[in-house]
């Protein structure tokens, strides 16, 4: 259920109403657009009775909502949400007309390794710093990630270089720490419908980056924002990073419609992650483009100095300079279709 409010309610009349949804034991949303604020209602298991909150001063219409998802919807917000990432060097956003540009190796190894590739990204005009300090690996004897130690690293290349950093957190501990020292929470494709996680990352005040299930329908994709918005973090990015499919020329493969499909039912930002979405080196550059080209709002990509020796994910990790290719590449795509790059 949705409340809209008439465009020249005060927030008073905007507050009232949301105390009166809390007092029948729901969950109120003030979500204020351009021209007016809605108040989506959460907690509710079954229909409910309109009649209280119709009548109130500043109350425009009840209006249901069929979708199963709903503070996600555009039903709810018609303008794009616009997740602003404040860094050293000023505020990176998702969802405005730049699209922003995320670089750096999968795993933080050391400092020497972040150091060495976050100066290339830095130097490349990339503001946010990707590396994960705990990976969930599919073999438990594979490289786990240096904890803590790697979010230290982390909170370093940010103090050096004044990029803002993302790094994944797996659970409820994980998170706590990651909320502490990063500037947005990942949360991994495996973990898309980890809902004890999705909950803790809405109650986060960092804003969240959520990636795509490898096999979860858009449905299932946005039911999983959901979570992190009904606790209260409307700071959400989601992430389109490749599905499981029969093919075997790729690792998995990128859905780049996802990415027109989530933005007309939803005003949250969509990045793409080209990386993960090929799993082959030679293919990240022409799929950033086709990203792109098809509207996402940022671009996560896997660079390492030296992939034949990286810990993890090296075959998808493109070289430095490879990556300066690709930021002037999709800067000229961007401009084509009047955005600019952050
Ligand atoms: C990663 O970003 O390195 C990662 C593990 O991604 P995903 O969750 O998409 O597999
Ligand atoms: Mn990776």
């Amino acid at each position: 259920m949705l409340v809209v409010m008439q465009s020249q309610a005060t927030e008073e009349q905007v507050r009232a109403v949301c105390d009166r949804i809390e007092s029948l034991g729901l969950r109120a949303h003030p979500i204020p657009g351009a021209g007016r604020t809605a108040i989506g209602i959460t907690g509710n298991s079954g229909s409910i009775d309109t009649g209280a909150l119709e009548t109130m001063a500043g109350v425009l219409e009840c209006v249901p909502i069929s979708k199963p998802y709903k503070l996600v919807s555009r039903d709810v917000k018609q303008e794009n949400t616009i997740v602003r990432i404040p860094t050293p060097s000023g505020e990176v956003t998702f969802g405005g007309t730049a699209v922003a540009l995320v670089g750096g190796p999968c795993a933080i190894e050391s400092r020497d390794q972040a150091f060495t590739i976050a100066e290339r990204i830095h130097a490349s005009g990339a503001r946010l710093f990707r590396g994960g300090a705990y990976k969930p690996r599919t073999s438990p004897y594979a490289f786990q990630g240096l904890a803590e130690r790697g979010l230290e690293i982390l909170a370093q290349v940010r103090e050096e270089f004044g990029l803002g950093i993302v790094t994944e957190a797996i659970d409820d501990d994980s998170l706590d720490l990651v909320e502490k020292y990063a500037d947005v929470i990942q949360i991994g494709a495996r973990n898309m419908q980890n809902f004890s996680l999705l909950k803790r990352a809405g109650r986060a005040k960092k804003p969240v980056l959520l990636k795509r299930g490898m096999s979860a329908t858009l449905d299932e994709f946005l039911m999983a924002a959901e979570y992190v918005l009904s606790e209260g973090n409307y700071q959400v990015i989601l992430c389109e990073r490749g599905v499981r499919t029969f093919t075997d020329h790729t690792r998995n493969t990128l859905d780049l419609s996802i990415i027109p499909a989530v933005q007309s039912r939803s005003h949250l930002p969509i990045a793409a992650d080209p990386s993960h979405g090929t799993g082959r080196r030679n293919k990240v550059l022409p799929l950033s483009r086709a990203c792109v080209a098809v509207g996402a709002d940022g671009l996560l990509v896997e660079v390492h100095h030296d992939p034949a020796r990286a810990l993890s994910d090296g075959p998808q990790s493109i070289l430095p300079d490879e990556f300066d290719q690709l930021v002037r590449e999709v800067r000229d795509i961007a401009g084509v279709i009047g955005r600019t790059l952050n």
